[in-house]
């Protein structure tokens, strides 16, 4: 059951997930611009212009299984490098399906002073109590070498179409 239906998404030309148990996605700092209560929202491109981009993947647990209905609070800076502090433009929470899959349509952020271009996202099991906190990178962003937040660990892999990533929740 769960075989059949991953198999139209590795059709597509995804890897399998990265995933060895145990070896849980590592924590960033949220930085100084996340706001709570973001809306359920899975595509921002309606919120700002910008070169189009998608983020897809996987929220797996420690045991790397999917995590039916994880949640995920995405937000990241416009097309100039601007967050929107006073409202939830490129801000917005979804759930995995129940193949864990997840898919956010947004905008290639900017980048910004003194770091590499990355999406932040906060995610928790529908019946966990701890959030993930962390930041997904570009693959071959120049800035990723100077930034001295940026892990190779959390570099999304370039599929046709979209960056993929897949988040390995700890227990
Ligand atoms: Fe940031």
């Amino acid at each position: 059951m769960l075989a059949a239906a991953s198999a139209p998404a590795l059709a597509q030309g995804a890897k399998p997930p990265a995933c060895t148990p145990g070896r849980v996605t590592p924590a960033q700092t949220e930085g100084p611009f996340y706001s709570a209560r973001a809306p359920l929202k899975a595509n921002f491109r309606g919120d700002a212009k910008g070169e189009p981009l998608v983020l897809e993947g996987v929220v797996l647990g420690p045991d790397c299984r999917p995590v039916a209905g994880a949640w995920l609070d995405f937000w990241h800076a416009d097309a100039q490098g601007a967050y929107d502090n006073s409202g939830y433009r490129l801000r917005g929470h979804q759930f995995a399906d129940a193949d864990g899959r997840y898919r956010l349509e947004t905008i290639v952020p900017a980048l910004y002073p003194g770091r590499a271009r990355h999406i932040h996202v906060k995610l928790r099991a529908p019946k966990g109590d701890r959030v993930l906190t962390t930041q997904v990178y570009f693959p071959d962003d120049p800035g990723n070498a100077r930034d001295g937040l940026y892990r190779p660990e959390l570099v999304a892999r370039r599929t046709p179409g979209a960056l993929a990533f897949d988040f390995v929740l700890g227990g």
